[in-house]
């Protein structure tokens, strides 16, 4: 790792030109000017904002602007170190203290933070709260404390981390000293819990939007996943993505058949050991290209910018973690597409782990409402985006342009009889029977187990003939995403009437359901392609000098052993490419290119460039 080069002493100037001389930014985005400002002036901020939305900076320049050293808390151990590799890329004296350093190493970094030579220290929470740290850190000067990931202290996300709850700490001992906690959770729920665990009850606020604009959202039925997927997977040949699968069986089979598709895909779930996972962490961080499939135990605090897509291939357990998990696309800000593929299955699946988890009733009770909320999201023909933010309480008028239901409207058919036929053959059949016995009963398939029961005698045996197995199934998916059915929650794969059938019956309402185009193009989804900057430029002059700073690029990640964007990002190159610097004042002024990389690697881009 490169070593801290700036000499001790704080920077003189203002935010502004910490921006552009250490980060080589022109301008604050959104309310990052605000939150610095609040900082500087020794105030408490919460901040809420979306993955992408730039929080970083909100810390890193007011430890950069106040006297004594910026105190990090961090989740992840195995994410520290390219965060901090990042800043000393910048000129910025950063260090990690955490239990994959030498007791020599970890001795040296202590000795910096006392010495008041450390910009950025990030640190575990376990060993932040030893009685061994606090000590250290009363005899350090503290610029501030930043707590990432603060959603890490509720216990109702799946993120929960324990020692989080004992952060208040810094409050009771440092007074004096700001703190500014932030996430990219927008449940509101979450938010009251930090404010309250944290003692951040007169910490000022920044809420900005949850929007992702750079985020295309597709959301298909599943036929055959796999196939569905590597179909998706086409439109990003090269690029690096994550893949969601609900079951570490899935996980692996499904990095199997990508592997035997020739894509580069490396599995992640709880049960690979803890060396296996990181290898495989460092890999999609460090190499360009790689596909993550992982369970949802893969993903937090992953920074890593030029993330193309987010593909899940089972239903998420709600709408805040469907937001979470989408979030790692398109850090950078450049076109990203997320895709969901969801079947029946995953319903019942899901609602059978709720009932038999460990969790009481009032909390089972939550959970099967954050499921039937993302239901409707999977299910509804309206746009995407004004759902997903109507869902935290965010106004957004659609149509957003950016989503499968706006780019191409589904179809929709008057689905009330034979809803009505469904319901009752529900109800007539016990309420305890799974989709395939319902659709055998109602398109007059005596099986063994329809006879076994007598079914082949009800009223509604074979009514349905007229319509294909394929086409029920996917209205049952309907009628239990708007709420006429559920999952017998005692466990059995059985459905029964739910509270919003009781009108449908009576013939009080009607039914629209979404018409599926099954094998269509729009169950390909090739009709609209997003564009995901892996063909970026159409220019292929400009695309040949972006090839060649790539090129140079790798070389010097290489030579450090470092990932390639803390380099540069790939809006950097491309923006070089585009505008083809012909001096060092020049490609100052390209964005992303700060006093340090100018100095460390101007010169190397301009002959990348010029085809040196
Ligand atoms: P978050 O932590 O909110 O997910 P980051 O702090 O990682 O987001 O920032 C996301 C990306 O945006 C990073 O590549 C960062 O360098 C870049 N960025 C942040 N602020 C600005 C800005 N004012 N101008 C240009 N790029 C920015
Ligand atoms: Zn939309």
């Amino acid at each position: 790792m490169s070593s801290p080069s700036r000499p001790a002493a704080k920077l003189p100037g203002t935010p502004q030109e910490v921006l552009e001389h250490v980060f080589g930014y022109r301008s604050f985005r959104g309310q990052q000017e605000a939150i610095i400002r609040a900082l500087l002036d020794g105030r408490d901020a919460l901040v809420l904002m979306p993955t992408g939305g730039g929080k970083s900076l909100c810390y890193q320049i007011p430890a950069l602007l106040r006297a004594g050293t910026g105190i990090v808390i961090s989740p992840l151990i195995a994410l520290m170190q390219d965060q901090v590799e990042a800043l000393r890329q910048l000129g910025v004296r950063a260090a990690f203290l955490n239990s994959t350093l030498s007791t020599v190493e970890a001795a040296e970094i202590e000795r910096a933070l006392l010495d008041g030579a450390l910009d950025l220290l990030y640190v575990a929470p376990e060993r932040l709260l030893t009685a061994r740290f606090l000590d250290l850190l009363q005899r350090a000067r503290i610029a501030l404390f930043a707590i990432d990931e603060a959603h890490c202290v509720s216990q109702w996300g799946h993120d929960f981390r324990p020692e989080y709850r004992r952060l208040d700490v810094l409050h009771q001992r440092w007074p004096e000293v700001p703190r500014i906690a932030l996430t990219a959770t927008a449940d509101t729920r979450t938010r009251e819990e930090i404010v309250e665990r944290l003692g951040l009850e007169d910490a000022q606020r920044f809420v900005s939007s949850f929007d992702r604009p750079n985020l295309f959202y597709r959301v298909e039925a599943k036929h055959d996943g796999t196939r569905q997927l590597l179909g998706f997977l086409q439109r990003h040949r090269g690029a690096s993505g994550i893949v969601y699968c609900l079951s570490r069986k899935g996980v692996e089979d499904t990095a199997r058949r990508l592997r035997e598709a020739g894509i580069e895909a490396l599995p992640y779930h709880a049960g690979l050991d803890a060396a296996q996972r990181s290898g495989h962490q460092r890999r999609f961080l460090r190499e360009d290209g790689i596909v993550m499939v992982a369970t949802i135990a893969f993903g937090m605090g992953i920074d890593k910018p030029d993330v193309r897509f987010v593909a899940h291939l089972n239903l998420p357990r709600s709408i805040e973690g469907y937001y979470q998990e989408t979030g790692r696309a398109g850090r950078d800000g450049e076109p990203a597409e997320v895709w969901l593929c969801h079947g029946l299955q995953d319903v019942v699946l899901l609602s059978q782990m709720i009932q038999q988890g460990e969790a009481g009733e009032e909390r089972k009770r939550v959970e099967r409402s954050r499921l039937e909320a993302l239901l409707g999201f999977a299910e509804s023909t309206r746009c995407r985006r004004e759902l997903l933010l109507g869902a935290f309480g965010e106004p957004f008028a659609g149509p957003c342009g950016r989503c499968d239901n706006c780019v191409e409207p589904p179809a929709t058919w008057d689905a009330t009889e034979a809803a009505r036929q469904a319901l009752s053959c529900v109800y007539r059949s016990g309420q305890r029977f799974g989709v395939t016995h319902l659709i055998d009963i109602l398109r007059g398939h005596a099986s063994e187990r329809v006879r076994q029961h007598g079914h082949e005698r009800l009223s509604t045996f074979g009514i349905g003939k007229a319509m294909d197995a394929a086409r029920w199934r996917t209205l049952f998916r309907q009628l239990l995403a708007a709420g006429m059915l559920e999952v017998d929650p005692e466990g059995h794969r059985g459905l029964r009437l739910a509270a919003a059938a009781r009108s449908l019956l009576r013939g009080e309402a009607r039914f629209e359901a979404r018409l599926e185009a099954h094998g269509s193009q729009r169950a390909r989804g090739v009709k609209h392609r997003p564009d995901t900057g892996m063909a970026a430029a159409s220019d292929p002059e400009v695309q040949a000098r972006f090839e060649r700073l790539r090129e140079a690029r790798a070389r010097l990640a290489r030579a450090q052993n470092v990932p390639a964007y803390v380099i540069f990002h790939d809006a950097t190159l491309r923006a070089i490419a585009k505008s083809r610097p012909a001096s060092l004042q020049q490609l100052a002024g390209i964005s992303g290119v700060g006093d340090a990389k100018l100095e460390r690697y101007g010169a190397a881009m301009l002959e990348a460039l010029a085809g040196k």
